[in-house]
């Protein structure tokens, strides 16, 4: 390999990435309010649900508000303590249901529609929010 390629490739590798400062600000900020929403709205809907959930973490991803891993650990992202109380409640429940369905089929659908009958308005609501 030629010497000025791996220089460029270290220079890449050392810019750090985008916005990152201000994920890491933003997760000291809201993260415990995050953490504090998230746990008490799972325990809320768990009643109705009493799925297993593993450990719930608040993370700053960029491009998503929650995900589920196999092991049933719950993600959410800390810009869910800046969501209106019904899309915070729509995304706890989305996560949630994933735990019964780890898919979006319609199964997993008609699960969230149990709690948020008007989940589809709700989706699009959420998807309006943009990641800044
Ligand atoms: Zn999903």
């Amino acid at each position: 390999m030629f010497k000025w390629v791996r220089i460029v490739r270290r220079r890449i590798r050392r810019r750090p990435r985008p916005g990152i400062r201000a994920r890491r600000e933003g997760l000291l900020r809201y993260g415990e309010e995050a953490r504090g929403l998230a746990l008490s709205r799972l325990e809320y809907f768990n009643q109705f649900y009493n799925f297993k959930y593993g450990t719930v973490r608040i993370k700053a991803q960029t491009t998503r508000w929650g995900s589920c891993s196999s092991k049933g650990n719950l993600n959410f992202n800390y810009k869910m303590a800046l969501l209106p109380p019904h899309l915070v409640d729509y995304l706890v429940v989305h996560e949630l249901c994933h735990l019964g369905e780890f898919n979006h089929s319609q199964n997993f659908w008609d699960l969230v529609g149990k709690t948020i009958p008007n989940y589809l308005e709700l989706r699009a609501e959420l998807k309006s929010f943009k990641f800044h």
